[in-house]
């Protein structure tokens, strides 16, 4: 099963796409987790994709597609993908490497949220700095145990350069800028859904298991 997830920066797609994972057993994606993986390995890539994410701009297509055909090649049994694709042009590459395999994307969902939301919830959030864990808190309403801990594996929990005010601004307007032009890509193909996010992640599972069916 190939599912995308669509939403502004700190909508909560990581989240949804984690409960995802473990509903339809498939491995989850975010093409944002590997290029901070990237990064923090200090490699070629890691460079080359810092110097667009540090400022908040997008990667290039030709980068991230050519990383994607190879995770699709490695997860035959399909994928939940969170942050790509971004524009028409990662969406229709994607959509050729799944034909030529005869698979197909199975679900869009595109997360509702407003933008006062979105910068309260990313000054808070934090995540564990563990890259096997990703746990992701926010100080306000999920809470760590203890002070800048992970409660999963005990690692200490960060603050993203780019979740600071000033770049989050920067995602936000580039996002408004580029995001309707993919949702309603995959609106005319009938795939989306558009779905809100409930703070109680068992309604939000509720939620996404309706729309499964
Ligand atoms: P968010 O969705 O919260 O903006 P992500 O963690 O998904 O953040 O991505 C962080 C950054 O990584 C983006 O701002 C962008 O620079 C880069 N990035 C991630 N996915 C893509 C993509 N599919 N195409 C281009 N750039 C990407
Ligand atoms: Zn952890």
């Amino acid at each position: 099963m190939f599912i995308i997830i669509l939403g502004a920066p700190g909508s909560g797609k990581g989240t949804v796409s984690k409960l995802l994972s473990e509903m339809v057993d498939v491995k989850h994606i975010s093409t944002g987790d590997m290029f901070r993986q990237e990064i923090s390995k200090d490699n070629r890539t890691g460079r080359l994709v810092n110097r667009y994410i540090s400022k908040g701009l997008l990667v290039p297509d030709e980068i991230v597609n050519n990383i994607i055909v190879e995770i699709i090649n490695n997860n035959e049994k399909g994928l939940i993908l969170d942050g790509y694709p971004r524009t028409i042009n990662q969406a229709k590459f994607l959509e050729k490497v799944l034909h030529e395999k005869h698979r197909q994307i199975d679900k869009v969902f595109n997360l509702d949220i407003n933008d006062q939301e979105i910068i309260y919830r990313t000054e808070k959030r934090r995540i564990c700095s563990n890259t096997e864990c990703g746990e992701i808190y926010n100080l306000e309403f999920k809470k760590p145990l203890e002070f800048n801990t992970c409660d999963k594996c005990g690692e200490a929990l960060f603050h993203r350069d780019d979740d600071k005010k000033r770049i989050i601004q920067n995602r936000l307007e580039l996002y408004h800028k580029r995001s309707k032009e993919i949702v309603s890509y995959y609106e005319n193909k009938g795939l989306l859904t558009n779905i809100k996010l409930n703070l109680n992640e068992n309604i939000t599972k509720k939620e996404l298991k309706k729309y499964l069916k």
